[in-house]
């Protein structure tokens, strides 16, 4: 079993305390980090937090689109529908798929960003920049809020160090 980071959670190298991705030695404790490792940690944290709740999310709502797409095909199927209803389930169908296929975006960006990979920087950007308008056109302003504070710390250029290895 290889050992983890006790920081960002990433893979030790076999024989090596310092992670590769953060950069902090493990043998040290939190109280010892010097400020700018502290805010490194920190920011690991925040990451890792952020890929879990987009997986969640992500799972959440592909599971949910998944019945609406079943539902919808045996409504599809079991109905003798008119051409105005096809046309409609037609849409409410691609409409339906187009959800799915973002959900399961945002589960594997969720999974990429625990992992701290290069292309969750400008990837996390564009996500949550979506989400943040689809939140406002939706009027959930809650959650445009939410997806801003995401904004703030996906785009921070200490998350571009961590995830672009320039620590
Ligand atoms: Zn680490």
């Amino acid at each position: 079993m290889s050992a983890k980071c006790k920081y960002c959670y990433s893979k030790l190298a076999e024989g090596s305390s310092i992670c590769s991705i953060c950069k902090i030695d493990s043998v040290k404790t939190a109280k010892d980090l010097t400020g700018e490792e502290k805010k490194v940690y920190y920011q690991c944290r925040t990451l890792y937090t952020m890929g879990f709740l987009a997986m969640i999310g992500g799972l959440f709502s592909s599971v949910i689109l998944l019945f609406a797409v079943v539902a919808m095909g045996l409504a599809v199927l079991t109905h003798q529908a008119s051409p105005s209803k096809v046309g409609n389930a037609a849409f409410f169908a691609v409409f339906t798929v187009a959800s799915l296929g973002l959900s399961v975006i945002w589960f594997i960006f969720g999974f990429a960003l625990r992992r701290y990979r290069r292309w969750c920087y400008g990837a996390g950007i564009a996500v949550y920049l979506l989400a943040f308008i689809l939140n406002v056109l939706a009027k959930n302003f809650l959650w445009a809020f939410f997806s801003l504070i995401f904004i703030y710390y996906i785009a921070s250029p200490l998350t571009k160090k961590i995830l672009y290895r320039e620590l």
